[in-house]
């Protein structure tokens, strides 16, 4: 899924989750983000005037959303929902930085086909981490996960994501992460991958799959 203005292209729910946001950017990508970031301060006076006291979250949400005008954000619950705007709020208006989400909430059927898809996978291949978990334990099923793009702002929201209560939790998926609000203000310990029992180093090559 090329990270790009013109083509976002709406991945097919049960196979689109499952590919991992991409790095590259284009220089047409850098101009639609200039755009975006032009635009979102252009329109903050306009939205100064709907809600003086949320004016920024709006205006960062207008250009986000002509940004990535495909992103599905319904389904988290009202704690993630509420720290992900905060978070992208704060993002925009800090580092100039669009953070994206390429996944929120799935439907039972989609884990559970990304599930099936995964396992075929496994076999396939012999062995290897797992890239998707069951439903029951999937964070994104229970509206608490979100993957993001690009890369940059990935890089963002690791390092300031606490205040925000959104932490990454798996070392092979730089693009994922929780809501936990009962880890105050302390980054858990990464897990290796999905399904893993144990910690792992943090890697910035994913193997691009989505738990
Ligand atoms: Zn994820």
């Amino acid at each position: 899924m090329t990270e790009t203005l013109r083509p976002i292209q709406h991945p097919r729910p049960a196979r689109a989750t499952a590919m991992a946001p991409t790095a590259g950017r284009t220089v047409r990508d850098e101009l639609f983000r200039s755009i975006a970031l032009w635009l979102g301060r252009v329109l903050l006076p306009s939205a100064w005037l709907g809600s003086r006291h949320d004016s920024h979250a709006r205006a960062a949400q207008w250009a986000l959303q002509l940004r990535f005008p495909h992103e599905r954000l319904a389904g988290l619950t009202t704690g993630m929902a509420v720290a992900l705007r905060r978070a992208r709020t704060a993002a925009f208006w800090e580092q100039d930085l669009l953070l994206g989400v390429t996944s929120g909430h799935r439907t039972v059927d989609e884990q559970n086909r990304m599930l099936t898809d995964d396992l075929i996978r496994l076999e396939s291949v012999g062995d290897g981490p797992a890239r998707a978990l069951p439903v029951e334990q999937s964070q994104h099923v229970a509206g608490l996960a979100v993957d993001v793009r690009p890369r940059e702002a990935a890089m963002w929201l690791e390092r300031n994501g606490h205040r925000f209560d959104l932490y990454r939790t798996y070392a092979n998926e730089w693009w994922h992460f929780e809501y936990l609000p009962r880890a105050s203000g302390t980054a858990p310990q990464m897990l290796a991958h999905p399904g893993a029992r144990g910690p792992g180093k943090c890697s910035t090559t994913g193997a691009g799959v989505q738990s």
